[in-house]
């Protein structure tokens, strides 16, 4: 049986953090499925189509991986995808209690789902998107924490923020 494992998140946008959970993940299963977890009443600064090309350009030298969206419960998401793994990435404590909370409530929620946690890489322990966000919005460079081409989207962004477009 393949063994498919869903990392489901924001991405909010994709952070090289991001992608070391997910350069790792690969060598683990047989096939990722990068979620986009969205919330329609939730505001983001990148839209769900945004995030999903900036992820798909991030995992394009991949061919055991593929990017979606859901906006419905996890569990559901993972069980029609034919995965039984939700694969979680974790910083620092403050993460820990969180993902604790979600590991149980989905694991209640479907049993033959278990979520399996890789430590952060050293050089993202305090990489963020929120982080990210607001060192960007304030004109700070985040190059090196983020993918390059995020990085450029992130000045257009708030380039185009700056002028009230
Ligand atoms: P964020 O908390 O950065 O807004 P997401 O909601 O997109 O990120 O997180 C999706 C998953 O990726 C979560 O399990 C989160 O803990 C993990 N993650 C986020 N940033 C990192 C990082 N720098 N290192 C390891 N895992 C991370």
């Amino acid at each position: 049986m393949k063994k498919i494992a869903v990392y489901p998140g924001s991405f909010d946008p994709i952070t090289n953090g991001h992608a070391d959970i997910i350069n790792r993940g690969l060598r683990m299963f047989d096939e990722l499925i990068v979620l986009v977890a969205y919330n329609p009443n939730k505001k983001t600064l990148f839209t769900v189509e945004e995030r999903l090309e900036m992820i798909r350009d991030v995992i394009k030298e991949h061919s055991n991986i593929r990017v979606e969206c859901f906006d419905g419960l996890l569990v559901d998401f993972v069980r029609s995808a034919g995965a039984n793994v939700i694969l979680r990435g974790l910083r620092a404590l403050s993460d820990f209690e969180y993902e604790f909370q979600l590991a149980l409530i989905n694991r209640r929620l479907n049993r033959e789902i278990e979520t399996v946690f890789l430590m952060t890489g050293y050089k993202w322990f305090y990489t963020s998107s929120t982080i990210i966000n607001e060192a960007a919005s304030l004109g700070g460079s985040v190059k090196g924490l983020v993918p390059d081409m995020v990085n450029q989207k992130l000045i257009d962004k708030y380039a185009i923020k700056k002028e009230g477009v």
